[in-house]
């Protein structure tokens, strides 16, 4: 049984699993275009695109940062890392603020609101004490 990615609801291991996952799709499809592990060609296809995954996911877990949603993990991950065992990053380097943590507690599934302050026509006190 396959195992809710979210579960945890650590934003950053989330995202930084499912995108690894994503590479290694990408990367197994170039293995099986180019054929051998082993060429110069495969060799500069995995460079460019792991390149190319990592720095997506640090370019979003920095904006995340600068919105107050996530913080550097206190574990000093890098996601270039092969393998980390931190439980609340699992080497993305970054976890959940104490903020985003409150947000996210009291959410139900399929809860709608306007994170802006514009046009809010709900308090947003009202909606975190639903529970
Ligand atoms: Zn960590």
């Amino acid at each position: 049984m396959e195992v809710s990615i979210f579960e945890d609801g650590q934003l950053a291991k989330a995202i930084h699993t499912r995108n690894k996952e994503a590479m290694k799709e990408v990367l197994t499809m170039g293995e099986f275009r180019i054929g051998d592990r082993e060429s110069k060609e495969y060799k500069y296809f995995k460079k460019v695109t792991m390149d190319a995954f990592y720095k997506a996911t640090q370019d979003l877990f920095e904006s995340l940062e600068r919105k107050g949603i996530l913080i550097k993990c206190n574990c000093g991950a890098n996601i270039r890392q092969k393998f980390n065992p931190c439980s609340l990053c699992s080497g993305a380097g970054y976890c959940n603020s104490e903020a985003f943590t409150r947000l996210i507690e009291n959410v139900a599934p399929g809860t709608m609101y306007n994170l802006s302050g514009e046009n809010n026509e709900t308090d947003q006190t009202e909606i975190l004490d639903v529970n």
